[in-house]
């Protein structure tokens, strides 16, 4: 099933996509830079829409979410496409190619997660999931209206225009979001996008639903002190018990830097804590 986008205009010869801060002009027959919203005769499509490439009942701490309902399952789904180009990418199959994958209907994947065991929900995640923003906003209204004790989460890189957000956060439970570095050179030549609207995202989210914040630290480029003190009095300022994930970089896609230092994290767990009552580790 392709549907159509909800946030795009329309000019002479090309659509302007609104759903996240590129903002891409696209022409007939052509694809913004998440591969997965094309200009069909004048339309702006969504080609992954209920197409799930990946599915599996998770801990909910392995989103990681250790604050919000511990020791339950999540129900977590993604598809494919991805809005940033991250060189260190865990997920690049999804991320980077266009797959097939099996359609569920919003209404499917509701049923499935109410029939699963020890599930609180529906987790959107592995690829970016704001890409696939029509399916969310479909399932999560499905959900909350006819299932409402169930919620909703998103492992998210943050990197949406607010007026989607808005519209979004009144049915979604709890995020995840990635706080990839506080400097806007390395979110532009590292994932190819910019750090200030994912600012923006964790402000607005944390006042609408639980959020945690994940830094993966990858060794010599954002794994300095200077900047892990930026990230968490960044988030410190807005509530000191939003949880931070450090986590520890590996090798991946086209990046080949050795790991990230064990000792590096611990102590870099010890200046997040100057400013913040939750930070635990991860990857090591
Ligand atoms: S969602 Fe995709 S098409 Fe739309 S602006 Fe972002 S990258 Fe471009």
């Amino acid at each position: 099933m392709i549907r159509e986008a909800m946030f795009y205009e329309k000019h002479e010869d090309y659509l302007r996509c609104h759903l996240c801060p590129h903002s891409c002009k696209i022409k007939e027959g052509k694809s913004g830079k998440c591969l997965v919203r094309t200009n069909n005769k004048g339309i702006l499509r969504t080609i992954n829409y209920g197409k799930v490439t990946a599915a599996g009942l998770d801990p909910i701490e392995k989103k990681p979410l250790y604050n919000f309902h511990p020791g339950k399952n999540i129900l977590s789904v993604g598809t494919f496409g991805c809005n940033f180009t991250c060189d260190f990418c865990q997920n690049y199959t999804i991320a980077h190619y266009e797959r097939d994958g099996r359609f569920i209907s919003p209404e499917d994947l509701a049923l499935s997660c109410i029939n699963a065991d020890n599930n609180i929900g529906i987790a959107f995640t592995y690829n970016e999931p704001t890409i696939w923003y029509e399916y969310i906003y479909d399932t999560a209204k499905y959900l909350k209206k006819n299932y409402p004790d169930f919620k909703i989460v998103l492992v998210t890189n943050g990197f949406i225009k607010e007026g989607p957000l808005k519209e979004l956060l009144p049915y979604i439970d709890a995020m995840n979001i990635d706080l990839k570095a506080f400097n806007n050179k390395y979110y532009k030549e590292i994932c190819g996008g910019s750090l200030d609207p994912v600012l923006n995202t964790i402000k607005m989210a944390s006042s609408k639903c639980h959020v945690e914040i994940t830094s993966l630290l990858v060794n010599g480029l954002n794994d300095s002190k200077e900047e892990v003190s930026k990230i968490a009095s960044f988030i410190g300022e807005i509530d000191k018990d939003i949880p931070l994930h450090l986590s520890r970089y590996f090798p991946r896609y086209k990046m080949d830097r050795p790991a990230t230092n064990i000792d590096i994290m611990r102590d870099r767990q010890k200046t997040a804590k100057k400013y913040l009552n939750k930070v635990y580790l991860g990857n090591v």
